[in-house]
């Protein structure tokens, strides 16, 4: 049983802003080493429980930033993790391959105070949605693997972030590891303690899995774009993208990976035949 585990450092509990990579004092190099040992602590508490609860193989994604947030030497050995920059594709070798996948340290969408380090993606993002239903990062990998036929059975972070997908996703299991105070607060569950609950729960989440449904979303599926800032001023020259006002746009697309390719340029069936060959 082949498990992928995508993550995220903002819902971690311990950490309450944002990682700054540009300030290179000592303070913010320590900083940033804690919150890489936390977060591997957390995807660690899940390995373990993922295996504990019948997984014969778990890829992680480190999905963090620049794609380096997870601490390699101290990842599970059990584990083969995707990490690094200018990858093919958002969430590479997740296909129909995949029994599940979940998400450690999952942060709220763009607009949801008092969420700590809500977000989506550029925090130019006021809002996505797609057919009136709005979501951020946590939906659009959702929608990735719905795409592919499997479920996201789990999911890690702020009380607001649970809430967030348990509303687009009926019986996934969620662990608020801390409570969002403020976009740079929160008040958090000790690393030990938090490690626990993720241990206990994604096993819970793996022995439910068949009741949990992937999400998807029926065709045509019209993707709105909100902007704070008025970022488009001229109708687009693509007939699959409408301007709506400076700040909205709307995306037609079939399906995710057609929307991804014209979001991001990726390829059309989404798919990275070559590395999905190499891991079997
Ligand atoms: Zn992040």
């Amino acid at each position: 049983m082949k498990i992928y585990m995508m993550t995220d450092l903002e819902g971690v509990a311990g950490v309450t802003d944002f990682e700054n990579r540009t300030i290179d004092t000592h303070d913010n190099h320590e900083t940033r080493m804690r919150m890489r040992r936390l977060l591997t602590g957390e995807v660690n508490a899940a390995i373990d429980g993922l295996f504990k609860a019948g997984a014969t193989q778990v890829i992680v994604n480190d999905g963090h930033g620049a794609g380096y947030t997870i601490d390699f030497e101290q990842l599970d050995s059990r584990a083969q993790i995707i990490h690094g920059h200018e990858r093919p594709v958002w969430l590479p070798l997740l296909d129909n391959t995949c029994s599940a996948t979940l998400l450690i340290g999952a942060h709220a969408k763009a607009s949801s105070p008092p969420a700590t380090a809500y977000h989506t993606m550029s925090r130019s993002i006021k809002d996505w949605s797609i057919n009136g239903v709005s979501f951020g990062e946590m939906g659009l990998q959702a929608l990735i693997a719905g795409h592919f036929g499997v479920p996201t059975i789990y999911v890690s972070g702020d009380t607001h972030a649970c809430r967030e997908i348990g509303d687009l996703i009926p019986g996934i299991v969620t662990t608020a590891v801390k409570r969002g105070l403020s976009q740079r607060s929160a008040v958090s569950w000790a690393p030990q303690k938090a490690r626990e609950m993720i241990h206990t729960d994604v096993q819970r989440a793996l022995a439910q899995r068949d009741e949990i449904k992937p999400l998807r979303f029926d065709p045509p599926l019209i993707f709105r774009d909100e902007r704070y800032d008025e970022t488009w001023t001229k109708p687009s020259n693509n007939p699959d993208i409408r301007v709506i006002d400076h700040n909205t746009r709307e995306i037609q697309a079939d399906d995710i990976p057609d929307l991804l390719h014209t979001l991001y340029g990726y390829p059309k069936d989404y798919c990275v035949p070559s590395l999905a060959d190499e891991t079997g």
